[in-house]
């Protein structure tokens, strides 16, 4: 373990004169490794702290062959320079890390459950706990025995130690990463928890302010419990008050009617949904039996606000009348265009060669089997299709019969 950088001396500095040890550039990326950095590189589940390098911004820092590497925006000289650490990021992270600290120990100590992982995410952290269920009592209790102990204000402390003085130390976790060499770092919280640990820690579990458990998922064999703490709770739940504030408004029932208000509409929709439905069905049966009584051997219509599946109605009901002629469709709907092309019950027309022929007039593709073929394109040309349609020779399309 190298010797102790200011991020760990001091982790409460924010601004540190460096000068630059060492530049590269590595993917197109430049980075400087420092004499001494107050930005900590990302590791032990804390990621990466984000400043600016006389003014340049350190987009991440990452430990690469033992050095912590700054990658910056844009290349630097040798310095001197002002580091300055972005607080208000860090802090977060901080208040998000000590919780964590805070809520392994108390899962373990008086629940019995182990922690075996921690993630820090932007918005939300987990834990994934060894443990195949935990009941929603429990996890009241776990939410309420954190809170007493971060109410209790225990200072939280952090020293380096030779790896043979571990044994005799009540240590939580021994794991070190691979190929860990020199001294050993240990966090307390005093009179609850003494862990190694490489991260940065607030002074006292006072400085958490709170933490609030979201909720948990299964997680092979495990379960991983969700948690916020400190500003982020306040920050989240001005979230919820905004969004709560909305709805009050869109849905006019107060929060605790919110729920089963949106329950009512979806109900509502649902029926209306299926009344469109309905009365889509019964428009495309009168829409087929119009064109069928159409004149010419291409009879047509265009949709305006109807997509494929429109036409798809149409074009199928048009395919059951005894007629000898084909059925031009269109529609368009929030801007795309869409064309059919049905063949009537009596006629002979290949409208696969048909429907690959206007797809090509209109610049789309499509596809087809039966008597239907149908594709997206442009229907700027929908005119021109028409008329190829139209002018074809052949005996395949005779005049439409009569119907009866
Ligand atoms: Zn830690």
């Amino acid at each position: 373990m190298s010797a102790p950088r200011a991020f760990e001396r001091e982790p409460y500095l924010t601004e540190l004169s460096v000068r630059v040890a060492e530049t590269g550039i590595e993917n197109g990326q430049p980075w400087a490794v420092l004499d001494d950095t107050v930005l900590y590189p990302e590791g032990g589940g804390q990621p990466a702290d984000r400043g600016l390098l006389g003014g340049v911004p350190v987009l991440d820092v990452q430990v690469v062959d033992g050095a912590i590497r700054h990658l910056l925006a844009s290349p630097v000289s040798e310095g001197p320079f002002e580091l300055q650490l972005d607080w208000n990021r860090r802090f977060d992270h901080m208040q998000q890390h000590t919780a964590q600290h805070l809520l392994t120990a108390v899962a373990a100590d008086r629940l019995g459950w182990e922690t075996t992982a921690f993630h820090l995410g932007p918005e939300t952290c987990d834990v994934e706990l060894a443990v195949a269920s935990v009941g929603a009592g429990d996890l009241l209790r776990l939410e309420d025995e954190v809170a007493a102990e971060i109410r209790a204000a225990r200072p939280v402390t952090q020293r380096r130690v030779r790896p043979d003085e571990m044994g005799s130390l009540p240590v939580r976790s021994r794991g070190l990463p691979e190929g860990h060499e020199g001294d050993v770092r240990l966090v307390e919280i005093e009179g609850i928890d003494l862990n190694t640990c490489g991260g940065t820690h607030l002074r006292a579990t006072s400085e958490i302010e709170a933490l609030k458990l979201l909720g948990t998922e299964k997680l092979r064999g495990g379960t991983r419990l969700f948690f916020v703490a400190g500003g982020r709770i306040r920050r989240r739940l001005g979230g919820h008050e905004e969004r709560s504030g909305r709805l009050r408004v869109l849905l006019g029932a107060p929060d605790s009617g919110l729920a089963e208000a949106v329950e009512a509409k979806l109900a509502q929709l649902s029926d209306a949904l299926k009344a469109l439905r309905a009365a889509e069905e019964a428009l495309a049966d009168a829409k087929a039996e119009t064109l069928a009584a159409g004149e010419g051997p291409v009879v047509e219509a265009h949709f305006d606000g109807y997509d494929l599946a429109f036409l798809q109605r149409v074009g199928k009901r048009f395919t059951t009348i005894g007629v000898p002629g084909i059925a031009f469709l269109t529609g368009s709907k929030d801007g795309a265009g869409a064309f059919l092309l049905a063949a009537g019950g009596t006629s002979t027309v290949d409208v696969r060669s048909l429907g690959a022929a206007v797809a090509d007039v209109l610049g789309g593709r499509g596809g087809g089997s039966g008597k239907l073929f149908q594709g997206k394109g442009s229907l700027a040309a929908r005119k021109e299709a028409l008329g190829m349609l139209r002018e074809r020779p052949g005996p395949d399309v005779s005049p439409l019969a009569s119907v009866p």
